[in-house]
């Protein structure tokens, strides 16, 4: 069986890997989507060594075959997520599950938890504990953005947004897209969306954003506090993963307000430690999710307080990808861009 896997820079390469198996406490699962990730995206184009494991972290699919140890059976609908916390492992055993670091390798694709490829492949054998059921009121589609869409949970959950706070979103990429209306579920006022492209802008109205704000076109500063009341927002949450726009997110917040990092950046930045001390900022950063949030997510969906379907914008087969990979970074009006790998 073939996986896409980025091998270098702008390099997508079929690899042969053994057909999966459910061997003691696996799974196999017929994928049906797998989503592109800017993960995905930033190891295309940057060259960087990119574990295998995580290329195509974002999918769902069909059990087709379960080992017995496994709570799953063959027809299955699920989705990937996280294990559940070890109690084993050095800070499980300090009292801290939500840090589990075994469950934190497998979601970065080290040690048993891993598998040997991601979902860009027809299937995948995964340990089951990394498995959940998706709720029948969800389609396919939606079931393939429940991973991105739990990150912005975690986000949320871990920032603590508060009913009627001004919160602003830097970034409108599908995650910062996804952390807008979490926060708007988690009862945010206003909430404000900074993005330089006119399509993800227009995207991030339809989606629920109050304002939406051209960082390019004007004064960013006087532009928030027009909306927040001259103080600064509440909660700013950085979702562009981009060095510069930390210090930017600290300068819109208002004294005591929070800063969350969630886009990732690979490159360093530089901060002015003045202003956030004088202003006590209280900083947050995620990564991943933890097992019980993809519970909240689903919900979410289900109920309609999160919407999934406009930001689905194109479904590609393997061969495709390349091509997708190139209008992800081009073409600003593409926004989730699901892989089919059985096209
Ligand atoms: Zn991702
Ligand atoms: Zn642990």
């Amino acid at each position: 069986m073939q996986a896409a896997i980025v091998t270098g820079e702008r390099r997508l390469e079929l690899v042969d890997f053994i057909d999966p198996e459910p061997s003691d406490g696996k799974a196999v699962v017929n994928v049906n989507f797998c989503g592109i990730c800017g993960t995905d995206l930033h190891a295309y184009q940057s060259g960087e060594p990119y574990n295998p494991a995580i290329c195509g972290h974002e999918w769902t699919g069909t059990v087709s075959a379960a080992n017995e140890t496994v709570p799953f059976s063959e027809g299955d609908r699920v989705a990937i997520g996280i294990a559940t916390a070890c109690g084993d492992c050095p800070t499980c055993r300090r009292g801290d599950a939500s840090h589990c670091e075994t469950a934190l390798a497998g979601l970065l694709g080290i040690g048993p938890l891993a598998a040997p490829h991601g979902g860009f492949a027809p299937a995948i054998a995964v340990d089951a504990t990394r498995l959940y059921h998706v709720d029948d009121k969800l389609s396919a589609t939606e079931a393939a953005m429940l991973e991105p869409l739990t990150v912005a949970v975690h986000s949320v959950r871990r920032t603590g947004v508060h009913l009627g706070d001004a919160v602003v979103v830097i970034g409108g990429g599908p995650i910062g897209l996804l952390v807008m209306q979490c926060a708007r579920a988690a009862g945010a006022g206003t909430v404000v969306l900074v993005e330089p492209q006119a399509a993800r802008r227009e995207l991030g109205g339809r989606l629920g954003a109050d304002c939406l704000i051209d960082p390019s076109a004007c004064v960013l500063q006087e532009a928030i506090n027009a909306h927040t009341g001259s103080t600064g927002a509440d909660a700013v949450f950085e979702c562009a993963g981009v060095p510069e726009t930390i210090g930017t997110a600290v300068s819109l917040a208002r004294r005591g307000g929070a800063v969350s990092l969630v886009g990732l950046s690979s490159r360093s930045s530089q901060i002015s430690s003045a202003e956030w001390l004088l202003k006590e900022i209280k900083l947050t950063t995620s990564i991943g999710y933890l097992p019980e949030e993809f519970a909240v997510s689903q919900a979410l969906v289900a109920d309609g307080r999160v919407e999934l379907k406009s930001m689905h914008t194109s479904t590609v087969s393997l061969e495709q990808m390349s091509d997708a990979f190139d209008r992800l970074a081009t073409n600003p009006e593409e926004v989730k861009i699901l892989v089919d790998p059985h096209l």
